[in-house]
């Protein structure tokens, strides 16, 4: 295995036993919990100069902090994307800056790229010759592109209501694509049960270690590009919590690093209709239960049943952050306000984010000199016809 010279191995969050990445693949061997790529943190001589002197060129930039070297990566170039400048948002808002990492602008218009340019590497790196995961959508398509790059087959498990862009550029990717009957759940079971008896390698999020591990290098760059001042706040549409894990471990690097002082407060932010995260936050549980009934219009967070919640919940709790939910229609009602009052395009998933954020300023939760920053996860012309659509619903 090509491995980056500070890359210590995994390490699992349940048991805290250590682990040989050349070796373990997927999850604790002796416990079955969630694994995290470590480092040698002490070892490294990383300076905000040696950073800055860098061109601003993709996620790879920030080579010593991940476990592979970027002239053994799968990428397209994937992250570095625009940190916008929001200024009607934040006097709506009532605070000081309102920034939004729009990472639609990856190859495959959504944040799924970072992740899958680690896993798929990772599945390079162990001689897979097949990548397997279900997603709701966005992975999918990340996962069918890059197994394309690296001339690897890939099996992608999406549930029926995922939207038609996915599915087509699945498709056109060239991935053998499982459409299942039913809802994300479903499509998990599905692409369980066909890996049985097969050697793909799962690029399912939180199966693999490295897909919340890509997804750490947005907090890098947001620091980076506020000048190394740590935002107040970050609001995250939170499914699976791939993101939000990955940015708050990003953050306690680059804080063990000595490069930021403190962490960003990280907010969870859900649908009303799929919101066990919040749920599990407002009851002080450091679990969620799973989610009965889930029914959103935001098919990128409708995940009822997170099982990496205790990480999410702990990065709440760590953080000082919080979790908030809210209805679909004031979700869309938000994406539309976002691209009427910025020009910026952002989901219906993403506008989650937007939106409980605007319900934690009614709630008094920002202060009026905050710098808050929205993760627009994904382009919003992926969800065009939903955003229309209610628009039409409201006879406009
Ligand atoms: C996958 C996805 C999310 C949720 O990501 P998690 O990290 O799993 O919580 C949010 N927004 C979009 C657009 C997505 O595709
Ligand atoms: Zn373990």
């Amino acid at each position: 295995m090509e491995t980056t010279a500070a890359f210590a191995g995994l390490v699992c969050t349940d048991c805290g036993q250590d682990f040989d990445a050349g070796t373990t693949t997927h999850g604790c061997p002796d416990c079955g919990g969630i694994l995290n790529p470590t480092y040698d943190l002490a070892a490294l001589d990383l300076t905000r100069a040696d950073l800055e002197s860098r061109p601003f060129d993709g996620m790879w930039r920030y080579e010593e902090l991940l476990p592979f070297p970027r002239d053994a990566a799968v990428t397209m170039d994937e992250g570095t994307t625009p940190l916008v400048e929001c200024p009607e948002l934040a006097d709506e808002l009532g605070v000081g800056r309102v920034v939004v990492k729009d990472e639609g602008r990856n190859p495959t218009g959504s944040f799924k790229d970072r992740g899958h340019a680690l896993a798929v590497s990772a599945a390079v790196q162990h001689g897979a010759s097949d990548v397997a995961l279900a997603s709701a959508g966005n992975a999918g398509q990340s996962a069918a592109a890059y197994a394309a790059r690296a001339g690897l087959d890939s099996h992608v498990f999406v549930p029926s209501r995922a939207s038609f862009v996915n599915k087509a550029m699945i498709n056109v990717h060239g991935g053998d694509m499982n459409v299942v009957e039913g809802r994300f759940t479903d499509a998990a079971a599905a692409c369980a049960d066909a890996m049985e008896g097969e050697d793909w390698y799962s690029t399912s999020s939180f199966s693999t270690p490295y897909r919340h591990e890509g997804k750490k290098t947005m907090l890098y760059e947001i620091v980076e590009q506020l000048g190394w001042e740590v935002p107040d706040r970050v609001v995250y549409p939170t499914g699976g919590g791939v993101g939000l894990v990955g940015m708050h471990k990003g953050a306690k690097e680059f804080r063990d690093l000595g490069l930021i002082d403190g962490l960003p407060a990280m907010y969870a932010a859900q649908s009303s209709g799929c919101a066990p995260v919040v749920e599990a936050w407002e009851r002080g549980s450091d679990r969620h239960d799973e989610w009965e009934v889930p029914d959103t219009i935001c098919g990128g967070i409708e995940i009822p049943d997170p099982g990496a919640s205790p990480l999410i919940l702990d990065a709440l709790r760590e953080s000082d952050g919080g979790a908030v939910a809210t209805p679909d229609d004031e979700i869309l009602d938000s994406a539309i306000t976002v691209a009427q009052h910025t020009g910026l395009e952002m989901g219906a998933t993403c506008a989650a984010a937007a939106s409980g954020a605007w319900e934690l300023a009614e709630e008094g939760v920002f202060d009026d000199d905050d710098t808050v920053v929205l993760m627009n996860t994904a382009t919003g012309n992926k969800e065009d016809d939903i955003l229309r659509s209610h628009l039409m619903g409201k006879g406009l």
